[in-house]
């Protein structure tokens, strides 16, 4: 198996003696931009000094700008079913926990993303538990089906990332004709004797199983993987270093490792006590791991959750991270229930309940870019192909134009007075930076475009 635990500790041990010039030695060799070995990253893990972990946020910060400029993807959770037959021992919505379980029908879904689309989402990650009876993959291709051709008067969903149970090649070719954009499962823990201890007689029990997703995944053809760990359940510098050897073996076997992280951290569910979990991290471990992350694997987008509060995501966009989720319901058919203010069992509990508008409004005044963009799936740039863009930097170059006419396309549709003035003045002042002449020009065009009624427009 790929992800060798001896092999990790004897690295993890070796750096507690790592010098200040160690972890200096590190971070200069960061700033190049080109990733770092698994012994680095065990160095940079044992971080303590004060300036150097500061120089280590610095860092990190100005390598995400240098790839994706200051964009910063927004999307949303929809939660279709929460049928499981596992028993996470975490999860609100594991097998032992009784409450009543449904799983929403294609009416149902298109309510659901029509609630989504007025908000402004083009970008969405498709949730279900796990549940072969009640939740197959007829059901959940239907599911697909139903949320990409649901219209509101102002457009459709674009992309649909789904995270959804480890299952064959044949179901991930199905799901690959079904147009997804990344397919994303959580190894939840790498630690093979706590991921047994968490997953009790399930079929997620099977460590191997669901450590191979990914190799199915892409033998059926799916260009764009994410990966993730649930940050509490093993100690988290074994989970990091496990992370940047499964993408080591993503890119050795199939030429392209992870396209997104995430990196939950574990919270407060129904059935569950935090106080069982003797690995839960604190706010300041939680900030190194997302930065020592864009360090080893700069091009990689970094995705963090409303489970995360408005601060620590605040912090965290100055720091690495590149896409976050916004006005998230994390229940089973919870957009309508919130309309309705029907409160029901969630997954876990969402810390950062703020509407996408506000958000959005505050990335703006923090000088984030907030991008609808879905334009790689769309124009083909997927898989190794992505990467390479991403590698050189030059990804920015579509980035940040189509974070502008996204930005503008929100404003449009779904803002008020306020966010209007805000994003005019800060596209107006963005689209100066573009580089190219020619794009430049291109983007001011589609601007104008934008503001006589034509819509999705990107390159
Ligand atoms: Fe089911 Fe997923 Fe929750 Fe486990 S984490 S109980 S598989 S919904
Ligand atoms: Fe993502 Fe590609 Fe759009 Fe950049 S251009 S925001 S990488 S979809």
């Amino acid at each position: 198996m790929f992800i060798d635990h001896n092999y990790i500790e004897e690295l993890l041990e070796k750096a507690k003696s790592a010098t200040k010039e160690d972890v200096q030695r590190v971070l200069n060799k960061a700033k190049e931009r080109k990733g770092l070995s698994n012994e680095e990253v065990s160095i940079l893990l044992q971080i303590t000094d004060k300036e150097q972990t500061k120089e280590m946020f610095n860092i990190a910060g100005e390598i995400k700008r240098s790839i994706y400029g200051n964009r910063v993807v927004v999307f949303a959770p929809l939660y279709v079913s929460d049928y499981c037959v596992n028993n996470c021992k975490y999860c609100g919505y594991k097998k032992e926990n009784e409450f009543p379980r449904r799983r929403l029908t294609r009416k149902e879904i298109q309510e659901e993303v029509k609630l989504l689309e007025k908000m402004g989402h083009k970008r969405l990650a498709f949730e279900a538990g796990e549940d072969p009876v009640n939740c197959d993959m007829d059901y959940i291709l239907d599911a697909i089906d139903a949320v990409y051709s649901t219209e509101n008067e102002n457009g459709v969903i674009r992309r649909i990332n789904v995270n959804i149970a480890a299952t064959t090649v044949e179901n991930y070719k199905k799901l690959k004709e079904a147009k997804i954009g990344t397919y994303i499962l959580f190894q939840e823990t790498y630690h093979k004797p706590t991921y047994e201890e968490q997953h009790p007689k399930s079929i997620k029990g099977n460590y191997e199983y669901h450590l191979t997703a990914f190799d199915r995944a892409m033998e059926a053809g799916i260009d764009d993987v994410g990966g993730g760990v649930l940050f509490g359940l093993a100690e988290a510098k074994f989970e990091v270093m496990a992370l940047m050897m499964h993408n080591a073996h993503l890119e050795k076997e199939h030429g392209v490792g992870f396209h997104t992280i995430s990196v939950p951290r574990l919270k407060k569910a129904e059935g569950m006590d935090l106080d069982m979990f003797p690995h839960i991290i604190d706010d300041e471990m939680f900030k190194k791991i997302v930065t020592i992350i864009r360090l080893a694997v700069p091009y990689v987008g970094i995705i963090l959750s409303t489970r995360e509060t408005a601060e620590i995501r605040k912090e965290l966009l100055q720091h690495g991270v590149s896409q976050i989720s916004a006005g998230s319901c994390t229940g089973v058919g919870g957009y309508k229930e919130q309309e309705m203010m029907v409160k029901k069992v969630d997954q876990f509990i969402v810390s950062d309940e703020r509407t996408p508008l506000d958000i959005l409004k505050e990335l703006i005044d923090d000088g984030h870019v907030p991008s609808y963009c879905t334009a790689c799936y769309r124009k083909g740039r997927t898989g190794d192909r992505f990467m390479s863009l991403a590698k050189s930097g030059q990804i920015q170059n579509v980035c940040h134009p189509n974070a502008l006419m996204t930005l503008m396309e929100f404003a449009l549709d779904y803002g008020d007075d306020e966010i209007y003035n805000k994003a005019e003045t800060m596209i107006k002042k963005e689209v100066e930076k573009i580089q190219r002449e020619d794009i430049r020009n291109l983007v001011k065009d589609n601007l104008e475009k934008l503001k006589q009624g034509e819509r999705d427009l990107y390159i």
